[in-house]
């Protein structure tokens, strides 16, 4: 058995102590999913757990009466200090404060089937980013096996599907913003792949796993430009994906040689950027097994 325990009392009391940089925040949180995966694959020895304690492994995330908003009454409300805001997909089983090991008042979270930048999004990380000076950065993390992406997918390769989407324009909106990382990675497993790739029984599922990918990371670029008007040295823009059987965040392809274990990369910066990200995607070996499983 396995507990997640967040222990309010001890710990920092109020919301001091934020990461000074975006680096920092970064860490922050590669580290906490670090925390979630070694606990789910040694329960027994993971970090966190109290020494020589029985029972389940158990993983504590402290929290401060006052950071969670237990303050006394002449200290009034707690104030908003989140460090980063993530957009996550809407889907139940990406649980974003869990997956990143972070506690109350530390992430922005906006939830949205295929973690799209509808224009709602981007008010409310503008807001968050203009008026909370705590922000250092901001994360698009999508995840493997997405129903969302999934949907883009088909309507992508069957044409009749999408015609189906006509009258959902809710729907259809979604599907739209997904379509540019379906193209490419569509065009790059064409590349990498051969012609016929199109034909072998895992081309679909293996397009589904490239697109999840490079759509979070042209969100997260759409975002960069979004936040041209501020310091995006200060909050920067990255991106990962959710594995939902190894509970990693991070990509399949190492995106940064210079800092390799990085899992919250740097979105690209041009156009060939992309295109080189997509090839490198479709020539990895986790996107070759998905081609010949079928
Ligand atoms: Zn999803």
């Amino acid at each position: 058995m396995i507990e997640v325990v967040y222990r309010i009392g001890e710990g920092p009391q109020d919301a001091d102590g934020r990461p000074e940089t975006a680096e920092q925040a970064r860490a922050l949180l590669e580290q906490g999913n670090d925390a979630l995966v070694a606990l789910l694959a040694e329960p027994r020895s993971a970090a966190g757990s109290e020494p020589g304690a029985e029972g389940p492994a158990r993983r504590v995330i402290e929290v401060g009466a006052g950071g969670f908003g237990l303050s006394s009454p002449a200290e009034g409300v707690l104030r908003h200090a989140p460090f980063a805001a993530v957009l996550g997909c809407a889907d139940a089983r990406v649980p974003i404060e869990l997956i990143l090991g972070r506690a109350f008042n530390d992430l922005f979270v906006l939830r949205v089937a295929g973690n799209v930048l509808a224009q709602e999004i981007i008010g409310s990380i503008d807001y968050a980013i203009g008026n909370l000076p705590s922000m250092r950065l901001a994360v698009v993390l999508g995840h493997t096996k997405c129903g969302a992406v999934t949907a883009a997918v088909q309507a992508y390769l069957d044409p009749a599907q999408y015609l189906g989407l006509s009258a959902e324009h809710q729907l259809r909106s979604i599907v739209d913003h997904l379509f540019p990382a379906v193209r490419l990675g569509h065009a790059a497993l064409l590349e990498v792949a051969g012609a016929d790739a199109a034909t072998q029984p895992g081309f679909a599922g293996a397009l589904v796993e490239t697109s999840a990918v490079l759509n979070a990371a042209i969100q997260a670029a759409s975002l960069r430009s979004e936040l041209a008007s501020y310091d995006v040295e200060v909050v920067q823009p990255v991106y990962a994906v959710y594995d939902l059987t190894s509970h990693r965040i991070g990509t399949p392809v190492v995106i940064d040689p210079a800092a390799p274990a990085a899992r919250l990369a740097d979105p690209p910066a041009t156009a060939e950027g992309f295109a080189s990200l997509a090839r490198e995607l479709a020539a990895s070996s986790e996107v070759g097994a998905l081609l010949a499983a079928g």
